[in-house]
């Protein structure tokens, strides 16, 4: 017998049909004699119309409010699975996150988990029940409710899965797995049938939305299998785990793209010491996360500092802008909310020099300027036109032999091969 643990993506409970369908993969693995615990998100796009209802009341409202507001989609779908069991005859119970012991810190919309209590889990499983939890929520020490940031349910079960010592957890979404590149952008993506933590944390975190970032770190520093399949069909999908020998060693994993994300220039910044550390430390006090930095070159002592942060922390970090504007006697900030990051992941890329190189000469070949870079040991990333992205992730995807049938060699790392 098994413990599993399997997440069920918005889509894939968007209907009621889909919630029946779902209850029965459910109750299928519990006669097949596991222990199974079901995490869920908010249906199809639930939380996406709650964010919208929420602006239609005011532009900037209250972080603890709008997890309140937030938290309730998932309140919903995990009552209705539950529903959908007990109507085939079985025994199930839904669980809010607080209510099975999720505690997370104080930051609201994107709070981390610092603890499951699996107890009450583990009992209602001990019960023959089959039990569902809500994802992407939680709640503090003090019992405040507190969401995980969006697409939080994957980091709900890995979360889950580490609290209760499951064999595995499932995450099952609307695609096969994780590709080379999102399949709804290039058609010709692969799926991986497996990938390491690393270059996982790297897709994920600049845009493979497939997994939530936290939810790949959660599972590499507690040890989590994430087996990220289709909940529309029974074909295998990707596994992500700590890469060994046995594992594909792809020079380049994928192709990602984000277009999450603005461009805050503050222009005409006095060129002296301590003026990053002042703009970076009022965005930091802000609460606003930030992702690529470029300080242009030094003109008569002024300079303009650029940046990038995620939409979603824009009224922040314009309010933080003008706090520095009027600190430094800058000349004024302004924000750009038509960019895209496009990266390519690889944990080959370390020992084959010339990837950047090729990257920017397919770029420009496909008529894409290049605004901002920033790269990692196994990633590089552009930041470029909003309009070109569907272009350039194509363009890259077919230049490092990613297309379906045509996946570059694979090679362990330092043989020395160039790509
Ligand atoms: P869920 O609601 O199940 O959590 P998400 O929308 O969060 O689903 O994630 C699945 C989506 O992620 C896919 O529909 C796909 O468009 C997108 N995606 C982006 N990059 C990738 C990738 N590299 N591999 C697979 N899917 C990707
Ligand atoms: N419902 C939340 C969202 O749409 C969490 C999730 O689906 O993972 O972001
Ligand atoms: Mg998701």
């Amino acid at each position: 017998m098994a413990r599993i643990v399997q997440k069920y993506g918005g889509t894939s409970v968007g209907t009621p049909d889909r919630i029946r369908a779902v209850a029965r993969r459910l109750i299928a693995r519990k006669r097949a004699g596991d222990d199974v615990v079901a995490v869920v998100s908010a249906m199809g796009h639930v939380t996406d119309e709650l964010v919208e209802l929420a602006s239609a009341i005011c532009s900037d409202p209250p972080d603890r409010e709008m997890d309140m507001l937030l938290s309730t989609g998932e309140q919903v779908s995990i009552a209705l699975l539950a529903m959908a069991i007990h109507a085939e005859g079985h025994d199930a119970i839904s669980f809010t996150g607080p209510q099975v012991g999720i505690v997370t810190d104080p930051v609201h919309g994107k709070a981390k988990i610092q603890e499951v209590r699996g107890d009450r889990i583990l009992e209602a499983l001990a019960e023959g029940k089959i039990v569902i939890v809500a994802g992407f929520q939680g709640a503090t020490e003090d019992g405040q409710i507190t969401t995980l940031g969006r697409g939080g349910s994957d980091t709900t079960a890995v979360a889950v899965a580490a609290g209760t010592h499951a064999d595995v957890c499932e995450i099952y979404t609307d695609v096969d797995g994780v590709f080379t590149a999102d399949p709804r952008i290039v058609p010709a993506a692969r799926k991986l049938d497996s990938i390491g933590y690393e270059a996982m944390l790297e897709m994920a975190a600049s845009g493979a939305g497939v997994l939530q970032l936290r939810s790949v770190e959660f599972a590499r520093n507690h040890g989590v299998v994430i087996h990220c399949r289709s909940s529309f069909n029974d074909s295998p999908g990707t596994i992500v785990k700590e890469a060994d020998s046995t594992m594909e060693q792809a020079i380049i994993s994928g192709v990602t793209h984000d277009t999450s994300e603005a461009k805050v220039t503050i222009r005409d910044v006095p060129d002296r010491p301590g003026v990053a550390a002042l703009v970076f430390t009022c965005m930091a006090d802000a609460n606003v996360n930030v992702d690529m930095i470029i300080q242009n070159v030094s003109e008569d002592g002024t300079t303009d500092i650029s940046f990038t942060s995620p939409k979603t922390d824009l009224v922040r970090a314009k309010r933080a802008a003008e706090e520095v504007v009027a600190e430094l006697e800058a000349r004024t900030y302004s924000v750009d909310e038509s960019i895209a990051k496009i990266s390519l992941v690889g944990a080959g890329m370390k020992t084959h020099p010339g990837v950047a190189a090729q990257m920017f000469r397919t770029l420009a070949d496909a008529g894409v300027n290049i605004d901002l870079i920033s790269t990692s040991s196994i990633r590089i990333s552009c930041v470029i036109e909003g309009d070109k992205v569907g272009t350039a992730v194509r363009a890259l995807h077919t230049s490092f032999g990613l297309d379906s049938d045509a996946v570059i060699a694979e090679v362990s790392p330092g043989c020395g091969e160039e790509v």
